[in-house]
């Protein structure tokens, strides 16, 4: 089993975001779930790495050849590889993945987060799809998905799609009943 985590190259101003990253990351090695992530070693990215390896955790990079210079490629991961392209990159960690978070940041954890999404809604894929809200972070994005529910852009049966959490153990939660519906379907 393996979660791709979407998170910020930056670490964010509050101290929260990285006590929760490191938290989440800690909880995810303890049960035995590997992460695949962006394969830098700044930000929150590399915090959840760094906390994952840290306890003896599984944690598979996906670095775009382009940006190792701006985001500095993790040494020390459990597995890297490095692809020539974010479309790739982003390809490679979703067919890797079971799952998905996003924990904050900016426009390109958004970016893979809606991309997710969306492959969700149109049947692309069956895993979950979770928001990490550390600290009400993603607050104002839920309450617009609520906004595009209630004026009929996002069909109200697909509100399932959208699954929050505010601490690692309903992520676990989440990601261990997912890995019982795949284990059940033997996949
Ligand atoms: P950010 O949330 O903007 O700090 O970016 C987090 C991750 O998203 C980093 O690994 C970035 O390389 C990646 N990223 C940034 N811009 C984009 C983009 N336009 N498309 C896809 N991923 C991006």
């Amino acid at each position: 089993m393996n979660v791709a985590i979407y998170c910020g190259s930056q670490t964010g101003k509050k101290p929260v975001y990285i006590e929760k990253a490191k938290e989440l990351g800690e909880a995810l090695a303890k049960s035995k779930i590997g992460i695949v992530y962006g394969g830098s070693n700044v930000g929150l990215m590399g915090t959840v790495a760094d906390a994952t390896l840290s306890h003896n955790g599984r944690v598979i990079g996906i670095m775009p050849e382009h940006l190792q210079k701006r985001e500095i490629a993790h040494l020390h991961l459990t597995e890297i590889h490095f692809v020539e392209s974010m479309h790739v990159r982003k390809k490679k960690m979703v067919d890797l993945s079971d799952a998905f978070i996003a924990l904050p940041g900016g426009c390109g954890t958004l970016d893979e987060y809606f991309e997710v999404f969306t492959w969700a809604q149109i049947g692309l894929h069956h895993n979950p799809v979770i928001l990490y809200n550390i600290d009400g972070f993603y607050d104002a994005l839920i309450q617009h998905f609520e906004k595009m529910i209630e004026e009929g852009f996002i069909r109200e049966e697909q509100r399932t799609i959208l699954k929050v959490a505010a601490t690692a153990e309903e992520i676990l939660t989440i990601v261990s009943n997912h890995q019982d519906v795949l284990l059940k379907k033997g996949s």
